[in-house]
Parts: structure tokens; C-alpha cells; sequence
């Protein structure tokens, strides 16, 4: 019955463990949930408030398929301020979350025959949206990198049919950040190639000192020409169920985004728009820092007890809120006489008996590694990681 471009598509691999733990939960199991993409806190009253305003006073019309003028007009202010790079309220869009802004950004840029980098592990939606337009994704692998980007590796991979690439600094799964030296040098590829840069910043205000978030069009002005920025209110806002994102982009780019997204969904909620109106109000930027601070808090503890499990080596994450452990070294174990004999077997385990829900790394394109969300209570980590080292040490 299904058309031939959804075979061997499945869903997102990260919302069917998430379903899972809910499951269990609802069986009356305690599940600590490391599988989380979004923080375990409700958005800010002051938000609240201003959507509350915004019912009261009939904001229920369709508006502008990118967004009601004063918030074009606000984040074309903040990209500004970001980047260091002049944006005018055309040359950016608001949407349903930066996964529409993605999918929308893929869709203008890439047709069949194009091939578009993409570092591995990636979140596991970027390369799926690649596919849907058609192209088809090439991985870089960073694993034996630190998952940082090799040059020389990236330089290799960029053919005659290469089109763009798809960037994600603080990043998904891995928490790795992209110091400025490295988006410096990718760029100078891209412009010598002729390429296109989609670059997602949806973890840019979650970064701990002394790391540092860094904008490939701060870092280097000419790429505004050729760059498809992209930010969330999902994370550092505690915004994931409002589905509030925005981009930036050429503005011949955010008019074919325009035109796809008129036929397709029309404008994101327009209640939503006050929403985010009101985020990037200045009154907002402590609950920001506030949740900033606490992730840091979070981060130190899941970091040490994670480096306490001996075998299960992690790269320390700079930015967004994941560990990203190697946990290869337990699939020649055994647990209670089966063997754990890769990660999606591990995970299953996992969840079944030391009840803790963790997002296998085959979902990000890795094998090797496991995704732990640390964005929940600090007594809960505590609880799932204890649990986590007990189960590695009851393996033979
Ligand atoms: N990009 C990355 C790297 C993400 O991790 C996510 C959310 N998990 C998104 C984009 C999508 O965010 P949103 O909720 O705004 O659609």
C-alpha cells in the first residue's frame, strides 16, 4: 500500500524509547529515564502568561506562513546580535521546532543525485531528512576523533556531487562543541566547493564554561551567503511539547521555505508565536542561566560516576545535555548467561532489568555507544547510574 519512499523508513528511534520507559512507567516500574531529549522542567510563567494573553485576546487567526511580523522582526534582531551579520526580518522564519525548519531547509536545497556530509554519530533525524528530499547522505566519522570533524577526512569525502553539509555544534549525541579554528577551516572547504552549510545551534545556549558556543558566520562573515542557520526554544527554554523554532537564511532560501510551508502545515501556532515573543523578552534570560546552571550541576555528577564504571571510556560533553559513552567493551559479557551482544541488546537489557532507559548509539549511526540524557533530577542520575555500575559489574 505505501509509496516506494517510505520502505525501510522506520521512526525516530529516540521517541520509540522514550514510548518504551513510558510503558513500563505506566506498568507501576520505576524507570529512571536517561532517554529524554528535552529538560524535566515546565517552561517559564512569564510564557505561560503571555500565551494566556494571547488566548484572552483572540490570537486565532492564520497568520504569515513564517511568523507574524514582530517576531520575524525579533529573531531577525537576535541572529543579528549572534552573528555579528545584519538579518532582515525576510531573511528569517519561524516554525513547528527546528525539525520543520530542518526538514524544510533539505527540502529547498537537495534533490536526487546530491550527496550531503554529515559527521556520525548525527542526530538521528538529519540524515532520515536527507533521504526524504531525495539526496543521499554521506557520514564523516568522528569516533576515533574525539567526534571532532578530521579535515583531512572531510576534505576526502567532498566529491563533484556533493552539495552540503550538515553541521550541529553544541552536538547530538555526543556533546561535543566545535571550537571556531575548525568551523574557520570548514568553511574555507565549503566556499572553495561551492557548498551549502545547514547549521543547527539548538544546544547554543547550553554550553559550560570555560567551553564556548562558536557561529560559523560569526566566525566567518561570507558564509551568511551560504548558510542555513537553525535555532530551537525545545531545550534551553523547556519548550520541547510548544514546537517553537526559527531559522536564518538567504533570502531566496526563506522564500521557497515560505512557499513549501504554505502548502504543507501554513503558519506554526499562532498562540505559539506569542510564546516565543515572550522568551526572548530579557526577563527570560535568567530562567535560561537558571536551567544552564543546573545542567552544569547535573552534568559534573553523571560525568563522575560515569567515569567511575571501568570500561565505559566518555569523551566530556562541552555543551547540549548527553554522555555519549563507548560501551563496546561489555559486548563480549554475558548477562545471567546470554550475551550482550550489541548495543540495541544492551539497551533492551537495560530497560527490562536494571530498569533504566538509555537510547541505543545504532540510532545515531554508532554501534559502540550509548546515549545518556542527563537532564533529569539529580537524585534520579544518582539512582540510574548506581544501577548502570551494578549492572556492569554483574556481567561475566
Ligand atoms: N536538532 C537537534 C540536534 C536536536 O537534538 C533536536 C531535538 N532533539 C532538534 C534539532 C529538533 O528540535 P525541535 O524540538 O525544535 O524540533
Amino acid at each position: 500500500m505505501l509509496a516506494e519512499r517510505m520502505k525501510n523508513f522506520s521512526g525516530s528511534q529516540t521517541s520509540g524509547m522514550r514510548n518504551r520507559a513510558r510503558k513500563l512507567r505506566a506498568q507501576g516500574i520505576k524507570v529512571v529515564n536517561f532517554a529524554a531529549g528535552e529538560l524535566d522542567q515546565d517552561t517559564s510563567a512569564s510564557i505561560k502568561a503571555a500565551v494566556r494573553k494571547a488566548v484572552d485576546s483572540g490570537r486565532t487567526q492564520y497568520t504569515d506562513t513564517l511568523g507574524i511580523s514582530e517576531l520575524r522582526e525579533r529573531v531577525a534582531a537576535r541572529t543579528t546580535q549572534k552573528t555579528g551579520a545584519t538579518y532582515t526580518p525576510e531573511e528569517v522564519g519561524f516554525t513547528a521546532g527546528a525539525k520543520q525548519a530542518l526538514f524544510n531547509a533539505n527540502f529547498v536545497l537537495f534533490q536526487p543525485g546530491d550527496e550531503v556530509l554529515i559527521p556520525s554519530p548525527y542526530w538521528v533525524t538529519l540524515p532520515e531528512q536527507v533521504r526524504l528530499a531525495g539526496a543521499t547522505p554521506i557520514a564523516l566519522l568522528t569516533a576515533d576523533n574525539g567526534f571532532q570533524i578530521d579535515l583531512s577526512e572531510l576534505e576526502r569525502a567532498i566529491t563533484p556531487k556533493t552539495r552540503g553539509i550538515i553541521l550541529n555544534t553544541p552536538h547530538n549525541p555526543t556533546g561535543v562543541v566545535y571550537p571556531a579554528s575548525v568551523l574557520e577551516k570548514i568553511s574555507r572547504l565549503i566556499l572553495q566547493h561551492d557548498l551549502i552549510c545547514i547549521f543547527d545551534e539548538c544546544y547554543d545556549e547550553l554550553v559550560y564554561a570555560p567551553a564556548a558556543h562558536h557561529n560559523i558566520v560569526k566566525v566567518v562573515p561570507e558564509m551568511k551567503a551560504r548558510t542555513v542557520l537553525i535555532g530551537s526554544l525545545s531545550k534551553s527554554y523547556c519548550m520541547a511539547g510548544w514546537r517553537a523554532g526559527f531559522f536564518a537564511a538567504p533570502q531566496p532560501i526563506v522564500k521557497a521555505i515560505a512557499n513549501l510551508q504554505s502548502h504543507i502545515a501554513s503558519n506554526p501556532s499562532n498562540l505559539v508565536q506569542y510564546a516565543a515573543l515572550n522568551a526572548f523578552e530579557a526577563e527570560n534570560d535568567a530562567f535560561v542561566e537558571g536551567n544552564r546552571k543546573q545542567l552544569s550541576a547535573q552534568r559534573a555528577t553523571a560525568l563522575q560516576m560515569i567515569q567511575k564504571i571501568p570500561g565505559l571510556p566518555c569523551v566530556v560533553p562541552e555543551g547540549a545535555f548527553y554522555l555519549f559513552p563507548d560501551v563496546s567493551s561489555l559486548f563480549a559479557k554475558s548477562f545471567k548467561g546470554e550475551r550482550v551482544e550489541n548495543v540495541d541488546r544492551l539497551a533492551a537489557i537495560l530497560l527490562e532489568h536494571a530498569h533504566i532507559a538509555m537510547v541505543p548509539g545504532s540510532a545515531f549511526g554508532s554501534d559502540n555507544h550509548i546515549r545518556i540524557s542527563y537532564a533529569i533530577p539529580e537524585q534520579e542520575i544518582v539512582a540510574g547510574l548506581t544501577s548502570l555500575s551494578n549492572f556492569v559489574q554483574s556481567l561475566s
